[in-house]
């Protein structure tokens, strides 16, 4: 059975001493909850002080992104090695708003995902379909392109151990969220992919998040779906209390 996994991913918010003053209160609620994973991705700037503030604790922490070349002349960018060093566990790959504002392809993901394996960094890759790909139909064609493209050339194995976060675009931000009809369809979706083009290890073993709009009032249901393993929350994992009602009930959902 895979174990849940709630990540929180905070955008470009909150500085480093807002921070750590996040990370130390969610350090004490979350400090007696087992059998599940949690995940945080602060900013860059962040990132190594919130895992210094979680060290020894169920949280990790996620870097919200990554370059794939090792080092060199590419000013503004972070390597899967400085994240890592950074005391970052995870990082989100092709995240919509990188796709969408800043010229993310599933051939960049593809390279994002090979530098974070080889760093030791679990990646959470995100993919999904804007509203019009919805509306036209073509839901399953873009999750299959983002699928094929994004892990082409990595193993079973490989594939089993990373994390997919399906976020409907049109859901990310703006308070619509999916029906959990609609996400166990996309989940069962990705899944059947990941049997029939890797194996059934990678399918059973690959966390699959829901992303989009999820909230304390909304987890639960889409949770309780047998393909959903946790959620991918942005805006409601700002707030300590909100982002640990969301894990508490995410978490008894997966349990039931
Ligand atoms: C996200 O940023 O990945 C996300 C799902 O955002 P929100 O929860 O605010 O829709």
């Amino acid at each position: 059975m895979r174990t849940p996994l709630i990540a929180g991913n905070w955008k470009m918010f909150k500085t480093v001493q807002e921070a750590v003053v996040y990370a130390k209160e969610f350090r004490s609620f979350v400090k007696d909850l087992e059998d599940v994973d949690i995940v945080v991705a602060p900013p860059f700037t962040a990132v190594h002080a919130v895992a210094e503030a979680v060290r020894n604790s169920v949280i990790a922490v996620a870097a919200q992104n990554l370059h794939w070349e090792k080092e060199g002349a590419f000013t503004g960018e972070v390597s899967a090695a400085m994240v890592r060093e950074a005391g970052a566990e995870y990082v989100l790959v092709g995240h919509s708003e990188r796709r969408q504002l800043f010229g993310e392809t599933d051939q960049s993901v593809n390279k994002k995902i090979g530098a974070a394996l080889g760093n030791d960094l679990i990646p959470i890759v995100c993919i999904g379909e804007t509203l019009a790909e919805r509306e036209a139909n073509r839901t399953f064609d873009v999750l299959d392109r983002q699928i094929r493209q994004g892990f082409d050339g990595f193993s079973a194995a490989q594939v089993g151990s990373l994390v997919i976060a399906y976020e409907p675009v049109w859901a990310i931000g703006t308070g619509r969220v999916a029906t959990s009809q609609q996400a166990q369809e996309a989940h069962a979706h990705i899944r059947g992919r990941l049997r029939s083009w890797f194996n059934d290890d990678a399918a059973e073993q690959c966390h699959i998040l829901y992303g989009g709009s999820v909230k304390p009032d909304n987890i639960a249901e889409l949770a309780a779906q047998p393909d959903v393993d946790g959620a991918l929350v942005g805006g409601a994992s700002l707030d300590v209390r909100a982002f640990f009602e969301i894990v508490t009930k995410g978490r008894a959902a997966r349990q039931a």
